[in-house]
C-alpha cells in the first residue's frame, strides 16, 4: 500500500455534499483519523481577517499560513496556535473567506505540507476539494461526493441551525453556487473528480447508506483484483 500500512481515503466534492459528515462517520467506523482540510483554509481566512491581511493578497496570506500553527484537537476541532477556534470558522463569512483565500496558488502550496503530514501514515480520511487530485493523488480510495445544489443548501441550513446560526435558504444556495463556481474555475487545483475517483451522488440517499458504501469500498482495498475495478 505505497509504503503505508493502512489506506488513505480521499473524499472530495462541492460545498454541502455531506463530505464532512460522511468522512467523519467513515473514519469512526474504521478507527481512522478524520481530517477536514477546509478547516485549514477557514482558519487562515479567520487569522487573516484578525491581522488585517487582505483575502485577495496571495503572497501575504501564504506568509501568514507559514507562521500559523494549524492543528486539530482530539475532538477534530481546528486549533490556531493552540487555541480551539472551530466555532468561529463555521460561519458563512468564513466559508466565503476560505473560498477566496484558497484560490491563491501560493496559499494552496503553503497548506499542502500540513495536509500531507496529517495523512502520511495512512489510516486517515481526508475531505476537501483536491485531496484525490493534488494532496494524495496516490490515495488508495478516492470518492467524489456530490448532491443537487438545493439539497446541499438545505443540509447547510440544517447544520448551521444546529450550531445556532440562522441562515436564509436562498442566500445559502447563492453562496454555494458562487463557491462552486470559484472552486471549479480556479487555475490551481480546480474542483473536479480524479480520473480514478468513484463518483457518488448522495441526493436522496441516507447518510447510513453512503457511509456503508464507502466503508465497504475501503475494506475491499488490497483484497485482490476482483475489487480493484471502478465502482458505480
Ligand atoms: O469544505 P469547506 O466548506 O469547509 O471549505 C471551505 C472552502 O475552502 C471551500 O469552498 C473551498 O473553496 C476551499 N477548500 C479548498 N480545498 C480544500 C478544502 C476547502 O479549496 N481541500
Amino acid at each position: 500500500m505505497r509504503g503505508r500500512s493502512r489506506p488513505v481515503v480521499a473524499i472530495d466534492g462541492p460545498a454541502g455534499a455531506g463530505k464532512s459528515t460522511v468522512a467523519r462517520a467513515v473514519a469512526d467506523a474504521l478507527g481512522f483519523v478524520f481530517v477536514d482540510t477546509g478547516a485549514l483554509y477557514r482558519g487562515l481566512a479567520l487569522a487573516a481577517s484578525e491581522r488585517g491581511v487582505d483575502w485577495e493578497d496571495g503572497p501575504a496570506l501564504a506568509k501568514l499560513a507559514g507562521e500559523l500553527d494549524l492543528s486539530f484537537g482530539p475532538e477534530g476541532h481546528l486549533r490556531i496556535d493552540g487555541d480551539d477556534r472551530d466555532d468561529e470558522i463555521r460561519t458563512p463569512e468564513m466559508a466565503q473567506g476560505a473560498s477566496k483565500v484558497s484560490a491563491h496558488p501560493e496559499v494552496r502550496a503553503a497548506l499542502l505540507g500540513v495536509q500531507r503530514a496529517l495523512g502520511a501514515d495512512g489510516g486517515a480520511v481526508l475531505e476537501g476539494r483536491d485531496i484525490g487530485t493534488v494532496v494524495f493523488p496516490d490515495a488508495e480510495v478516492k470518492v467524489f461526493l456530490t448532491a443537487a445544489p438545493d439539497e446541499r443548501a438545505r443540509r447547510r441550513q440544517r447544520d448551521l441551525a444546529e450550531r445556532g446560526v440562522e441562515a436564509d435558504f436562498q442566500d445559502l444556495l447563492a453562496s454555494i453556487r458562487e463557491r462552486d463556481e470559484r472552486d471549479v474555475h480556479r487555475a490551481v487545483a480546480p474542483l473536479r473528480p480524479a480520473e480514478d475517483a468513484w463518483v457518488l451522488d448522495s441526493t436522496g440517499r441516507s447518510l447510513e447508506e453512503v457511509v456503508e458504501r464507502v466503508v465497504a469500498r475501503v475494506r475491499s482495498v488490497g483484497q485482490g483484483p476482483e475489487n480493484s475495478g471502478r465502482a458505480t
